[in-house]
């Protein structure tokens, strides 16, 4: 069953669809400069007005926004609506560096519920189904979105969070679960405890997976579709623009359909920030066009890919783009969360007797992401006692933990220890 959840929108003609988002992108920008500061600040700057966005070809005169945009705006400073508006709070991890906040509001939250039920419906979810959601519950956008859309959807939605892989399967296994949503790699490491544990793949009664929020190969869904029984799905979505539902793949599997009626997607050269054509890899910029608390206008996303406005035989009008591999900055996606090394350093420099050299390794285990930190230490306080050295890698582990928002093994070395390349140290090694 190849279900869609609101036809009327996702198989709309192209033409009628630009129209729409003239309508709506008109209505954006003008919120945004009307109660957004830094918006109009931005546009008198660039000495731009609304009424000069005339046509959907004049979104290229709009500057873009970026991520340290909403840094410095912590934490409410892009919000179109006063506080008493907001009804929900999200935000990345993360103490030393300002967390990136984003709100939403009645509205929002409604519509965000509208294209996460599209992506689950798109990805072979419907009513009859028991959803167990194994995505983090909190200040990440991951579980709570397609919580959402999959209630919206009418499946049975059991919010199981993230670890205790054992309790997972036994959920899995005694609630009879159809629909698995995590990381892929968390499901690939649900599906290499199965037997491990004892469980029956029999018992299980799996059909469908929604997995997202990092990089994952064809290969891997290949894995994953056999040893786990079910259709495995892509989806895509960032806080800043809103979260899960931005866009996702349908049953063709061959790129992920943008909910353009809510957004519009660009590709652009990363160096010079111009329009690459179809076809070309760029990258993703979007434009939301029903955003209320948080409009965004031209947000780099610094995620690689390309569009495609070929139709899909699922009969979606919608543009696709490929899945996300690479990026254009040096952020790592470990076990879903977002890690720069830059927030290690800044960890690091906070704990007395650490060298500001350190390094990365990224490898995976049992499909699972490990990351460990070799940090050097200055000669006196690498401690002669085994108890010490534990204790204070332990502390070191904890802090980043912290920080980061997942749990790094930590490795103590001599100054020099690290290995420099010409003289300066590889932040980052990684052999996943
Ligand atoms: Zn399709």
């Amino acid at each position: 069953m190849n279900g869609m959840w609101n036809p009327e929108y996702e198989t709309m003609e192209r033409e009628r669809l630009r129209e729409l988002q003239f309508e709506r992108l008109q209505m954006t920008v003008r919120w945004a400069y009307n109660n957004v500061p830094f918006y109009r600040e931005q546009w008198e700057e660039a000495g731009l007005r609304p009424q000069d966005i005339g046509s959907l070809d004049d979104l290229e005169k709009i500057p873009f926004t970026v991520k340290d945009d909403f840094r410095r705006a912590y934490p409410y400073g892009l919000f179109a609506v006063p506080l008493e508006q907001v009804v929900r709070i999200h935000s990345s991890t993360g103490t030393t560096s300002r967390p990136t906040v984003v709100g939403y509001t009645r509205g929002d939250l409604n519509t965000w519920a509208e294209l996460t039920a599209r992506v689950a419906s798109a990805g072979g979810a419907h009513a009859h189904d028991v959803a167990q959601i194994a995505f983090g519950y909190g200040l990440p956008t991951g579980g709570f979105g397609l919580h959402a859309g999959l209630e919206r959807l009418g499946a049975t939605v059991i919010p199981a969070s993230t670890g205790n892989t054992r309790r997972q399967l036994t959920i899995m296994r005694d609630f009879h679960t159809t629909v698995l949503v995590c990381t892929p790699s968390y499901a690939m490491y649900i599906a290499g405890s199965i037997e491990e544990m004892g469980f029956d793949r029999e018992e299980l009664k799996l059909r469908v997976g929604l997995f997202g929020a990092e990089p994952w190969t064809n290969e891997v869904r290949e894995q994953l579709e056999a040893r786990l029984g079910l259709s495995a799905t892509d989806n895509y979505g960032l806080s800043e623009i809103m979260g899960p539902g931005v866009s996702g793949e349908c049953l063709m599997k061959e790129g992920l359909h943008v909910n353009e009626d809510h957004f519009i997607v660009e590709v652009v050269d990363p160096e010079t920030g111009e329009r690459v054509p179809e076809g070309k890899e760029g990258e993703l910029v979007f434009t939301s066009l029903t955003k209320e608390a948080l409009p965004v206008l031209r947000y780099r996303t610094g995620d690689l890919a390309t569009m495609n406005l070929r139709p899909c035989a699922c009969g979606r009008t919608f543009a696709r783009h490929t899945k996300v591999f690479a990026r254009t900055d040096d952020m790592l996606i470990v076990r879903g969360v977002n890690v720069f090394p830059s927030q290690v350093e800044q960890v690091l420099g906070r704990i007395e007797g650490v060298e500001p050299h350190f390094q990365i390794l990224l490898t995976r285990e049992d499909a699972l992401d490990q990351m460990e930190v070799q940090v050097e230490v200055e000669p006196a306080i690498f401690p002669d006692q085994m108890r010490k050295l534990v204790e204070f890698e332990r502390e070191v582990a904890d802090r980043l933990q912290e920080e980061l928002g997942v749990r790094a093994r930590v490795r103590l070395v001599e100054p020099k220890g690290v290995p420099r390349f010409s003289g300066k140290a590889r932040r980052v090694v990684d052999n996943r």
